[in-house]
């Protein structure tokens, strides 16, 4: 267990116990974080495998990724506009591209896209969705392609999964070209969301996430690591009923959710989409800095 917080090296707390794992509070920053006694790389041939995205209860992830992708494309349409203020066009590597879908998208807008995941069941639906050579089995640390070769990396959903954010923000840092830009959309610790939800709110969600970030912690990590945060928002995200439900009977632990979902997909209205305005995440575009 790491005695210190990554960000600050300030001491740590136990700040709530969930999914039987116990999170970690900096007294310093506030970032919160678990800290995983099983080795990483094990951890996550484990753990991403079909079942993480087809709805396994016990990991509390997709319920259904692939039928879910109208929802999830036009959550990442959002993205491509932010990112589109900054780099119209270029090299783009989507870092967890998951089934290819954020790497479909900007291709179809017309950067030179490619995605990188650790899980086999997705490169195979995603080089299935996008081509093989675009596609790449592999954590960050392991990426084959070269130093300085990318205007855009991009990680939706990724951060909080991640062991060790910090040093692979530095491997981001020699990927990008000297005036190139991270993207990152996580959870907000200090939305209001999370605040009221306690330990209800369903991105709470250890193992799978390991750190929590707040956007002051954040913005310590980003410039500590040579970049400069340019730009910060929320987003509201279009989710399928079934989804939702999926993620308050699992991440929320609610028993009602639980009924509803089982009642919804009797009635098969799990494909209605919903509007979920409630802003509990950050997505944040960070420039490079020389260093
Ligand atoms: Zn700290």
């Amino acid at each position: 267990m790491s005695a210190s917080c990554i960000i600050c090296g300030g001491g740590l707390k136990p700040y709530l116990l969930k999914n039987n794992y116990v999170l970690q509070r900096c007294t310093l920053c506030g970032h919160i974080c678990l800290s995983m006694d099983e080795e990483y790389r094990s951890f996550v041939d484990r753990y991403y495998r079909k079942e993480y995205f087809t709805g396994d209860q016990s990991r509390a992830a997709y319920e259904n990724y692939e039928h879910d992708k109208p929802y999830i494309q036009a959550n990442m349409r959002k993205f491509l506009r932010l990112i589109s203020g900054f780099k119209p066009d270029g090299k783009l590597l989507d870092v967890g591209c998951a089934l290819g879908f954020f790497v479909e998208l900007s291709q179809r807008q017309g950067y030179d896209a490619h995605g990188i995941d650790p899980s086999d069941y997705a490169i195979k639906k995603a080089k299935k969705l996008v081509g093989s050579s675009l596609i790449e089995k592999c954590v960050l640390s392991d990426v084959s392609k070269r130093p300085k070769s990318f205007d855009v990396v991009t990680m939706f959903d990724v951060f909080e999964h991640l062991s060790d954010p910090g040093k692979d923000l530095e491997t981001v840092h020699a990927l990008l070209k000297d005036d190139g830009i991270v993207v990152i959309a996580t959870g907000d610790t200090a939305s209001i969301f999370a605040k009221i939800l306690g330990r209800r709110w369903t991105f709470f969600s250890p193992p799978q996430h390991i750190h929590y970030f707040n956007r002051v912690n954040m913005a310590t990590l980003l410039r500590k690591k040579g970049f400069e945060p340019v730009l910060w928002t929320r987003i509201g995200k279009w989710l399928s009923l079934r989804y939702v439900l999926h993620l308050a009977r699992t991440g929320g632990e609610s028993k009602i959710a639980e009924y509803l979902y089982r009642f919804v997909n009797i009635l098969r209205l799990g494909e209605l989409p919903l509007y979920l305005p409630v802003r509990d995440n950050m997505v944040v575009i960070a420039r490079k800095k020389k260093i």
